[in-house]
């Protein structure tokens, strides 16, 4: 799929689209970390693909490897465009979305054999086959623990530690830096193997030991040594602060000024008290006409749940859907106060209305591209502050739209109309939820503040056990959300939110502000249809999310698809108690049911997702309550034993649910992969309308051309030829540095 991007683009004034350009080079250059945070082998395999595709045009390469001797057949050539292909869209070899390990679909003497016959007459033709030999062998290899990402040698592969940490470590490590109040997102973790020492690597650019105020750089904890180190990723970060420090040169307001002077200090020096004051600005800069945001930001891949993967977008404001969203922010307020299965005390003293808008992307330099972002992650500042909620239209475009005559897997023969009608309406109604409303209720409370000292003096009672005054056990000082909760923690969050979704999309007036009313379903108890899709498409999604576990390793490797799963076993036990429930003989169908079935069509097992209506708005709607509920306050008083032990039981995957596994990795559909354009600096001509110095800035001699590709795999790779050059010795050296201690 293609992200559509050009129109609003075009409406960008010139020196809003010189800013946008420099702040996607900071996006992509930096995305180059997401390779070192994926796997070992991922730099080279980019530097090859990177050189091979850089040598000559890509029909070119496919001509020559046809019509070598013994050359390669068709089929055979598009499974390495295919791999290509989806390497450069997940920057690595593992899925960014399951986190597993992908290999080349043909053998790896015919992947060599393409190599050497499509730059046989290059002058780089020594050079592919050197990253070839480098690269090859785990490029191909699918041993247990290099098939998913997990941390230990029994659960898989991770690069945010070195190849010898265990879970252990990686627990010791949070709890250290948590007592020394330094921030993980930024860094990764390597343990000496004779020594055993560990060091802490802070991502900057600058590479002296850190000078943290008050903290020196060596630390016994619980008996080990910590060295705190800074550099991680220096040569790459100093291109994004390079390219930051272009941008600087066309902001809008002082603002944009102020939280690009903070990103550059955060990624010069390594400091994340800098980055949350960037954040700080960036909040503040409300409806910019280029919206951004880059750092080292969601912690899903580390399998220890605080570690940030880069991530950078830029992209434009959809004026339009954006006011349609600033309508849910204005009665936000309200919603929370009265909607949500709890009391005040569990909210923010006060909302801080967030900016709530629809953005085009224009780059996202990432190892994968989300529907919805939620942000800043920092707690302290989403507390007191605020937080910012964008959804992205041109993703959600390319990614949920149904094609009409396509079979809806898992969806019964009855619902498969409305499902495609409704199911992009409500998942913007579900996303706009989620983020807004979702990850931005709530309410910490820390050991001994004035908070925790009036939740006590109020009598309020504890929801969930009665307890009054409530005991806590409420966060340490210093101790953050992700730190607490830790590997748990991403899930656990996006199941609340998710929850948020089901729960509030059940109120007309929250419909409403997306612009859908009544229609039939006004009589009494009734629902809309874009609710009843709603449900449904979560049902369906926590059945495809047996696909993100693996019985081997009994571990979820994505937080999003756990989280539905365990809404899925949620409504499905409320099935089985309403069902059992001798005394009513009745024939009514329970709230969800999975049929399985042999599918006429093709003669195989198959399982249909079966929602009652009906019961959505009474049963569905108390049991989703309850439990939002009891997610909700545990996290509130940090209760991460209660919490952990719940959440649990939800995410065990049964033999019965093992078994429907089968049936979902049988029937699964290739994720869509996303071709972004690319923004490329041009001589301006003085007839062209975007090189007129509109601004007075000086800069008519140059336009910002957005270049799009063709939607096919070989788009995909000609937008990374655009985008990179075809060689980097820099990655290659971060490589090389580190290779010994992330192999296993
Ligand atoms: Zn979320």
């Amino acid at each position: 799929m293609s992200l559509e991007a050009s129109s609003a683009f075009s409406m960008l004034t010139h020196r809003e689209q010189l800013y946008a350009y420099y702040l996607g080079r900071a996006d992509w250059e930096g995305a180059k970390i997401c390779l070192l945070q994926c796997s070992v082998e991922s730099a080279p395999i980019f530097c090859l693909l990177q050189l091979v595709f850089s040598i000559q045009p890509i029909e070119q390469l496919k001509a020559n490897a046809a019509a070598a001797n013994n050359g390669l057949t068709k089929d055979e050539i598009s499974h390495v465009i295919m791999y290509a292909a989806a390497f450069y869209g997940n920057m690595g070899n593992y899925k960014s979305f399951g986190d597993t390990k992908f290999v080349p679909a043909l053998p790896q003497d015919r992947f060599h054999k393409f190599l050497q016959s499509a730059t046989s007459k290059s002058n780089r033709a020594e050079e592919v086959e050197r990253l070839w030999q480098e690269c090859h062998q785990r490029m191909y290899s699918l041993t247990p623990r290099q098939r998913q990402m997990g941390l230990g040698e029994t659960k898989g592969i991770s690069t945010y530690f070195s190849a010898n940490c265990a879970e252990t470590d990686a627990t010791l490590a949070n709890a250290f830096l948590d007592s020394i109040g330094l921030s993980a997102y930024n860094t990764r973790l390597f343990k000496d193997p004779t020594t055993g020492h560990y060091t802490i690597r802070i991502a900057s650019t600058e590479t002296a030991p850190p000078q943290i105020p008050h903290t020196p750089n060596t630390h016994t904890f619980q008996h080990k040594t910590f060295l705190l180190t800074r550099g991680d990723y220096s040569p790459l970060l100093t291109r994004t602060t390079t390219a930051l420090t272009h941008a600087g040169l066309y902001t809008a307001n002082p603002n944009q000024t102020g939280m690009l002077r903070h990103y550059l200090t955060s990624f010069t020096t390594g400091s994340i008290p800098a980055h949350k004051d960037a954040s700080r600005a960036w909040i503040n800069d409300t409806a910019p006409a280029v919206e951004s945001y880059i750092g080292f930001i969601e912690s899903y891949r580390d399998p220890s749940g605080v570690r940030g993967e880069w991530e950078g977008f830029v992209s434009c404001v959809n004026r339009e859907v954006s006011r349609k969203f600033q309508k849910l922010v204005e009665g936000a307020e309200v919603f929370l106060r009265t909607r949500m299965p709890w009391g005040v005390e569990w909210e923010k003293d006060s909302f801080i209305r967030p900016d709530f808008t629809s953005l085009e992307v224009l780059a996202f330099g990432s190892s994968g591209v989300p529907a919805g972002i939620n942000i800043p992650n920092y707690d302290d500042i989403r507390q007191s502050e605020g937080f910012k909620n964008v959804s992205l239209g041109n993703v959600l475009q390319a990614s949920y739209g149904v094609a009409p005559d396509v079979r809806v897997s898992f969806v019964a023969t009855n619902d498969q109309d409305h499902f495609k009608t409704h199911k992009a309406t409500a998942f913007e109604v579900q996303v706009g939820i989620h983020e807004l409303l979702g990850h931005g209720s709530g309410k910490l409370y820390h050991q001994d503040t004035t908070a925790v000292e009036q939740l006590r003096a109020s009598n309020v009672k504890h929801p969930l056990t009665g307890e009054c005054p409530i005991d806590g056990p409420f966060y340490k000082k210093g101790a953050t959300w992700n730190s607490t909760f830790g590997k748990i923690a991403p899930t656990y969050e996006e199941c609340r939110a998710e929850c948020c979704g089901l729960f509030l999309c059940l109120e007309r007036d929250i419909l409403q502000v997306f612009g859908i009313t009544g229609g039939d379903a006004e009589e009494e108890g009734g629902i809309l249809d874009v609710t009843y899709v709603n449900w449904l498409l979560m049902a369906r999604a926590g059945l495809m999310g047996l696909e993100f576990y693996t019985p081997q390793t009994g571990e979820w490797r994505q937080a999003h698809m756990q989280a539905r799963y365990v809404i899925l076993r949620l409504l499905l036990e409320t099935a089985t108690e309403t069902t059992n429930d001798e005394d009513t003989n009745s024939t009514t169908p329970p709230l969800l049911a999975l049929h399985r079935f042999i599918d006429p069509e093709d003669g195989k097992p198959n399982v249909e997702v079966l929602l009652n209506r009906d019961l959505i708005s009474s049963i569905g709607r108390k049991v989703v309550g309850d439990f939002l509920l009891k997610l909700h306050v545990w996290k509130s008083l940090g209760d991460v034993e209660n919490g952990t032990k719940f959440y649990n039981q939800y995410s065990v995957v049964t033999e019965e649910m093992a078994a429907l596994r089968e049936i979902v990795m049988e029937r699964k559909e290739a994720r869509k992969i996303l071709i972004q354009p690319h923004m490329c600096l041009e001589p301006g001509t003085t007839t062209g309308g975007q090189a007129i110095d509109d601004d007075g800035d000086g800069d008519s001699d140059i336009v910002v051309r957005l270049q799009t590709f063709p939607v096919s795999p070989e788009g995909m790779v000609e937008s990374f030829v655009a985008r990179f050059p075809a060689e980097d010795p820099e990655l290659m050296a971060l490589y090389e540095a580190d290779k010994e201690s992330m192999t296993e």
